[in-house]
């Protein structure tokens, strides 16, 4: 492919890529990483599990009460009405000692251990107590709040399968499990960097012309919150000379993302950096933003030229790098959840290729539905934190009406942002 006969041609000598085939190239090119290492719980959040965990214990390690009440042999109460002598305590962490029998029972709180002999916890509010006589409303039902040692996790079994991208939530399953440390497998290194002659870092004062580089935080909060490890390689001229160095020196990293310089502009010398220093695997996308959008490889770097304005950033981080990093992190990358939902107004669109849109989700009195937002420039990346969510218009669709239905791409995010 000679890329200074497409350029000349604007990129359009070709078709580009649909946005569904270049994410099944990336994929099918890239391998999981090799490498493992053990780590502390608290280190393996979003890192993946390389190993089964096996449960040392049982979870929870003995049958307990899942309710403040009175355990009793279910036995004993199969009659409304029934009075039954109170003979100990057992709280949480400080088990009832001693053994009881027929006609007796025991005051127990929440997760303390069932003693034996008993069978069933009656919850207080079902119970009068006078002195040491507990009176029961109602008939016992066998087994009634009683949570079985193991129920959760039986010791032996496999409590956590390899594959799996750690959870605050699997955290906490391995604690409970007894686990203090899992073998995970090696993050991905990746490196990022920016080009473009107009850019100055936040906290230098701008000359006229110039613009803050924003893309280089956008892209450590995305890396940040998949758990990879990060290298900022700084703010590179639109200068060849400069653009072959930053890559010669990305080649130690497992994936490198530019932004910027992709496009068929004078100064845009991504594409032509790689296909001299790496391989071009494809260029050019179709898609609104993210058009630009470079793959390829440098020795054993996975590169990812991603376009400078700030919203096609985001968006082709999602779609692509996303998916691609999770991938060499041996997770299964999940693609972005979609759900289809009334549109609330009309959304102006060209068929021919696909276009994300940013929107917000509405509660009205019929369910949920999307907003579009207004100024959809790519380069306005305010639309991009307002939103909650991306509107996916597929290739073959041109204006949508009010009430139609589009796909909407939620943005997983914690916290809810909205008004
Ligand atoms: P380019 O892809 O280099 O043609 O850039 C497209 C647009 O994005 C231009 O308006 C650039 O000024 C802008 N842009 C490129 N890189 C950044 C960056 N790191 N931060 C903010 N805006 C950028
Ligand atoms: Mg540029």
């Amino acid at each position: 492919m000679n890329i200074k006969a497409r350029k000349a041609a604007g990129g359009q000598d070709k078709p580009a890529l649909s946005m569904e085939d270049a994410r099944a190239r990336i994929l099918d090119a890239l391998e999981p990483l090799v490498g493992t290492e053990t780590v502390g719980l608290r280190q393996a959040l979003h890192r993946v599990l390389a190993e089964p965990v096996t449960a040392a214990i049982d979870v929870p390690a003995h049958t307990n009460s899942a309710m403040d009440g009175y355990v009793v042999r279910a036995a004993d109460l199969t009659e409304a009405g029934a009075t039954l002598r109170m003979v100990g305590e057992s709280f949480a962490g400080r088990p009832f000692q001693g053994r009881f029998g027929a006609g007796e029972c025991v005051r127990i709180m929440t997760g303390a251990v069932v003693p034996e002999g008993g069978d069933t916890v009656i919850m207080q509010e079902q119970t009068e107590r006078e002195g040491d006589q507990i009176r029961f409303h109602k008939p016992a039902k066998p087994g009634a709040n009683v949570r079985l040692a193991g129920e959760d996790i039986a010791r032996g079994d496999v409590a956590m399968r390899p594959g799996r991208w750690l959870t605050p939530a699997d955290l906490g399953v391995l604690a409970s499990a007894g686990v203090p440390t899992v073998c995970v497998k090696r993050r991905p290194k990746v490196a990022f960097f920016s080009t473009g002659d107009e850019l100055k870092p936040v906290g230098q004062t701008l000359e006229p012309g110039q613009i803050h580089d924003s893309n280089r935080y956008t892209l450590f909060g995305m890396l940040s919150e998949l758990g990879v490890e990060i290298e900022d390689l700084g703010i590179v001229p639109d200068e060849r000379d400069a653009l072959d160095e930053v890559l010669r020196k990305a080649v130690r990293f497992d994936a490198v993302l530019s932004t910027g310089g992709a496009s068929v502009g004078d100064a845009d010398y991504v594409v032509e950096a790689l296909e001299k220093l790496g391989n071009l695997g494809f260029w050019q996308v179709a898609m609104k933003p993210g058009r630009p959008l470079v793959f390829g490889r440098i020795e054993r770097a996975w590169f990812f030229g991603l376009p400078g304005n700030p919203v096609a950033v985001m968006v082709t981080f999602l779609q692509f790098v996303r998916p691609a990093l999770v991938t060499l992190a041996g997770g299964r990358p999940m693609l972005p959840l979609q759900m289809s939902l009334p549109v609330i107004g009309d959304i102006r669109k060209r068929p021919g290729r696909r276009e994300f849109q940013r929107g917000r989700l509405v509660q009205t009195d019929e369910g949920l539905a999307v907003s579009p937002f207004r100024q959809q420039g790519s380069g306005v990346l305010r639309s991009m934190s307002e939103a909650d969510c991306l509107i996916n218009l597929a290739p073959e669709l041109g204006n949508v009406s009010a009430g139609d239905r589009v796909m909407v791409e939620p943005f997983a995010q914690p916290v809810w942002n909205g008004d």
